[in-house]
């Protein structure tokens, strides 16, 4: 295998070589595999029997998502939230307390608090920037739910320092991967022991469809994710599954020359007086930008702004001024995104922002047409 992922994106994880091939696998359709013979109906040896969890797109999907992120094992899931959720439900039982990040992705809070204790699993939420979690590990602590950086507020979290004290006790790391798209971080290497993804982020990349992704390294979690995951029928559908793969082969392109916007924008905004703060990870006034330099290759293209608190009535008329910016969730895709984040923000420890909160996404218009866009969205309201 070549050493750059970029290579590897493109040359790991084809269907074999073979003269007047097609050069990618074809969306493989199909519930019923038709045996050639009744003694291997229910044979151990004959590989996969029925169609739920997938065809030659998937495993090759697998395959590729595995070695990019370091992992010995790949479970496909119909959408990112149900990667975080089966990874969280695998790796606690009742009885057990879990650890999880307050700047976690929302709809993964939600389950942790509502769904979790339903199942006698106590979950505690810690400040992401906490750098004692040790201190928080009971008993009877069974996983630590790391997302870095945080979603909306981008803090960064030590997962060396945390795996060790982790593996010490026995407790479980999963880290949420997608703001790196496993292109800028590979938790696995720095001693996680479980990556979640949503591919409909980045991997996917066209904003028009939906996928999951669990990896995990070693035998135990590699057991649990499958065993939960297969009883409970997640599966990834053929044609995402597709789009996934494909996405996979222009993903490390396409996050270079959005992150290079993202920071190119960051940078012009430091500058604005409209503009409190800026909260890039690669940028030197982040907080745990060295920990960003120490782990990190690279960034993508989301980071938050907090405006002037004088800005908040114009939160609304500066988001509807923009041109290239559409309004709405998720990121990742080709097109740049903007969103008011405060009404998110209800968490156990809130962040004192002291100014209305802004993320943005750059997808891959050009920059300086994003910056002048972003210029005349604050011309017009002030
Ligand atoms: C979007 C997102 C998810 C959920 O992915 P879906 O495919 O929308 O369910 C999970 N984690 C993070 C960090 C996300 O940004």
């Amino acid at each position: 295998m070549p050493s750059k992922k970029s290579t590897r994106l493109i040359h790991g994880a084809r269907p074999e070589k073979r003269k007047k091939s097609l050069v990618n696998p074809p969306v493989a359709r199909g519930s019923t595999i038709l045996f050639d013979d009744p003694k291997n109906v229910y044979a151990k040896t004959v590989g996969k029997t029925y169609g739920r969890l997938g065809h030659e797109t998937h495993e090759l999907l697998e395959e590729a998502l595995k070695e990019l992120e370091g992992g010995d094992f790949c479970y496909l899931t119909p959408n990112g939230l149900s990667a975080c959720s089966l990874a969280m439900l695998a790796s606690a039982k009742a009885g057990d307390h879990v650890l999880i990040t307050d700047s976690a992705y929302g709809p993964t809070r939600r389950f942790a608090e509502e769904t979790l204790p339903r199942y006698g699993i106590t979950s505690e939420f810690f400040e992401p920037a906490d750098d004692n979690i040790e201190a928080l590990f009971r008993e009877n602590t069974s996983l630590i739910y790391l997302e870095t950086p945080g979603s909306l507020t981008l803090e960064i979290q030590d997962i060396k320092a945390i795996a060790e004290a982790a593996k010490a006790q026995g407790v479980t790391v999963i880290v949420d991967n997608t703001w790196a798209a496993s292109i800028a971080l590979n938790p696995i290497t720095l001693g996680a022991d479980i990556v979640v993804q949503a591919l409909t982020k980045y991997v996917m990349g066209h904003s028009d469809g939906f996928g999951g992704a669990v990896i995990t390294k070693g035998v135990s979690h590699k057991q649990k994710v499958y065993e939960l995951g297969r009883n409970m029928g997640l599966a990834l559908a053929p044609e995402e599954a597709y789009s996934a793969l494909r996405g996979l082969r222009t993903l490390s392109t396409r996050y270079a020359e959005s992150g290079a916007s993202a920071l190119k924008l960051a940078k012009w905004m430091q500058k604005c007086e409209e503009v409190k703060s800026v909260w890039h990870p690669a940028l030197n006034s982040h907080p745990q930008h060295d920990l960003w330099k120490r782990d990190f290759e690279g960034s993508g293209g989301l980071f938050s702004v907090i405006m002037q608190p004088e800005f908040e009535p114009k939160v609304g008329d500066f988001l509807s001024a923009l041109k290239f910016f559409g309004l709405g969730f998720s990121y990742g895709g080709f097109e740049s995104l903007c969103i008011h984040c405060d009404p998110q923000l209800e968490r156990h420890f809130t962040p004192d922002l002291g100014g209305p909160l802004i993320r943005f996404y750059c997808g891959l218009e050009d920059a300086d047409d994003l910056i002048a866009d972003v210029e005349q969205a604050l011309d017009a309201v002030i």
